[in-house]
């Protein structure tokens, strides 16, 4: 089952990213920087019609990840600008049948469901086949699924947040990373809410859709006019 933790983050995110917007632009010493709650909310603002996002960087998010397929995760690790700490299919054996991930296609009809869970059933067998052989759980690893489910932990900034964000939360994207997605937003905006207070699609960001989405339910709500202050 899917499991998103939000592990750790930079203390008071908003605090030193509105420090560090400060600084740029005061001739004060660093220790000297004071920025009240409210200014937290102009500066952010600030930093977003200026485009000054480099600021953004001084937050860190680390999530735990769990219960994703491996399809997902190699979505997920396509985005550079973050750390990733992965479970090894290389170290770690299956000894008991491995978990896998079912869309929702899949799993709604019955037919390609019986198929879908005998398949895993006998790639399990088969893996356990060649352990059995003596082959080492690197290699036997060739016969694991993409649906296969993996754990990791994750860290981005703010800034690779907010665009990792307008990718994967598009209805375009595949559900199971939006769905991770949505649940990164909603735990890093209870902590950071100006932030990602627009955080989402570019639809929702920005007011354009990088997809020209015609049939997308949020398409008509778009400005007709396509602001560019995005990442
Ligand atoms: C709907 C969708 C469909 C996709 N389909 C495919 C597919 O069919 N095949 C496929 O291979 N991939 C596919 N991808 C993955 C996609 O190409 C990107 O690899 C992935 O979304 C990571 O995004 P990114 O490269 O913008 O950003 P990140 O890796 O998250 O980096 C953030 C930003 O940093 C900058 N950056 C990072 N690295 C570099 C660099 N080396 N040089 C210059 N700038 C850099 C860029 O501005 C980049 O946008 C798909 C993604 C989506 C959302």
């Amino acid at each position: 089952m899917l499991k998103v933790v939000l592990l750790s983050y930079t203390p008071a995110p908003e605090e030193i990213i509105s420090k560090a917007a400060k600084l740029c632009y005061s001739p004060k010493n660093i220790t000297e920087l004071e920025v009240t709650p409210a200014d937290q909310k102009r500066m952010v603002r600030k930093m977003f019609s200026l485009g000054h996002h480099s600021t953004l960087e001084h937050a860190a998010f680390t999530f735990g990840i769990e219960g994703i397929s491996r399809a997902c995760s190699h979505q997920l690790v396509r985005h550079r600008m973050a750390s990733y700490s992965q479970q090894s299919q290389r170290y770690v054996r299956f000894d008991q049948p491995f978990e896998f991930v079912t869309p929702d296609t899949v799993r709604k009809n019955r037919k390609a469901s019986a198929a879908y869970r005998k398949i895993m059933k006998s790639l399990h067998e088969a893996y356990r086949a060649m352990i059995e052989e003596g082959i080492p759980a690197e290699d036997a690893r060739y016969l694991l699924p993409n649906a296969c489910t993996t754990k990791l932990i994750m860290t981005m900034n703010a800034r690779e947040l907010l665009h990792f964000f307008n990718l994967r939360l598009c209805s375009r994207a595949q559900k199971e990373i939006r769905d991770v997605a949505a649940a990164m937003l909603s735990q890093v905006r209870k902590v950071t809410p100006h932030i990602f207070e627009k955080a989402g699609p570019t639809c929702i960001s920005y007011g354009y859709c990088r997809e020209e989405a015609k049939d997308c339910p949020l398409y008509s709500r778009l400005n007709k006019k396509p602001s560019t202050a995005g990442l």
